[in-house]
């Protein structure tokens, strides 16, 4: 669908609940500002039941795709639904929760639809002609792109926590179930794992321990936890240990989780503004890396220029000696 007059209504998905829900928030405001519906878009296995507190927490509309078919994120058969309900309906925006499947599935949404996508939008508004503007971060976090749409629908994909969870009030809504028909999926999926995931949260830690791409191993986390240990603490890491390496399930930083904790221990970490932003609370920071340039040295009360590897080991022994 191109041209940016016969469109309507703002509509949200994401395969994440609660990152539907953060985009709800701001889906409202553009709705509100285009006179426009609000619709949230449910696809999954037994998912109807939530369709009515979507409409609690802003949608006017829910679409609810349900089929055992959908039980489980799958590329061809997500993006089908998407395409012939976008195909039928027409939205004007598509709002698209950027995790690891919602960024491609948006990608290959956009080249179906024939029209533009936006994608990590941390911030989005309507200009005076009604085009959806996004803004998002550019050339490693050094500048800030803000890019218009030029046809629709204008599809956005927009990360977690960009945008609060709205409050959910008892309001009156439409939901919709609609049969669409599924792709079948050119892939089978042999195998299913959890990915480990901690039991603590490190936004209450007050004390955290946090390693960065210049950790090697996934094994040698033992070195940040034996640290964070003696520190009563918690361990962390930045956002590509779990994005590209897999190796933990949270991260720090502007897309994950902001901590204010007393002390926040930087190991092999380079501090670039998206991590930054998660940090900038903390009440003393303390770098450790072995590029002397590195830009965390900017915001650390104490920088240690070196190799994790000796200073960590080091740093854990003259702690203990001290609290003998
Ligand atoms: C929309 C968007 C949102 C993002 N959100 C986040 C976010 O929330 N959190 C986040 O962390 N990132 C986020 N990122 C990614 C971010 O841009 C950076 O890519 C990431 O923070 C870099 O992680 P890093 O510092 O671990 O790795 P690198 O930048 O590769 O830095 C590794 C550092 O380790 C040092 N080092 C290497 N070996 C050693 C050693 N042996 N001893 C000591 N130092 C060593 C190196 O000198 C280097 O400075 C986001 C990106 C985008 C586009």
């Amino acid at each position: 669908m191109n041209g940016l007059s016969e469109s309507e209504g703002v509509w949200v998905f994401s395969e994440v609940y609660d990152l539907t829900l953060e985009m709800l928030s701001k889906g409202r405001e553009l709705a509100d500002k285009l006179q426009t519906e609000l619709v949230a878009v449910l696809v999954g296995n037994n998912v109807r039941q939530r369709a009515n507190e979507l409409i609690d927490y802003g949608a006017d509309k829910v679409y609810v795709i349900d089929s055992p078919g959908l039980e489980h994120f799958q590329a061809e058969a997500y993006l089908g639904v998407l395409h012939n309900l976008a195909a039928d309906y027409h939205p004007a925006i598509l709002l698209i929760g950027s995790t690891r499947d919602g960024r491609p599935l948006a990608a290959r949404l956009a080249t179906r639809l024939n029209t533009g996508c936006v994608p990590d939008c941390f911030e989005l508004s309507v200009d005076e002609g009604k085009r959806l503007v996004g803004e998002r971060i550019a050339y490693g976090g050094s500048a800030v792109a803000t890019v218009a749409f030029k046809s629709k629908p204008q599809i956005a994909t927009v990360p977690a926590r960009a945008f609060e969870k709205p409050a959910l009030h008892d309001r009156r809504g439409q939901v919709v179930k609609l049969d669409v028909r599924i792709e079948a999926p050119k892939v089978e999926v042999v195998e299913r794992r959890p990915l480990e995931t901690s039991s603590v949260k490190v936004e209450e830690a007050e004390y955290l321990v946090c390693c960065g791409r210049g950790l090697e191993k996934k094994d040698d986390m033992k070195l940040l936890q034996e640290l964070a240990e003696v520190l009563g603490g918690q361990v962390g890491c930045s956002r590509p240990l779990v994005e590209d390496r897999k190796w933990f399930s949270e991260w720090i930083g502007l897309s994950g989780h902001k901590v204010k904790p007393k002390l926040y221990v930087a190991c092999g970490i380079s501090g670039v503004i998206q991590h930054v932003a998660g940090i900038r609370d903390s009440k003393v920071i303390v770098a450790i890396n072995r590029d002397p340039e590195a830009p965390i040295f900017e915001i650390a009360d104490y920088g240690v220029v070196g190799n994790l590897y000796e200073v960590l080991p080091a740093l854990k022994e003259a702690l203990q000696k001290q609290l003998q």
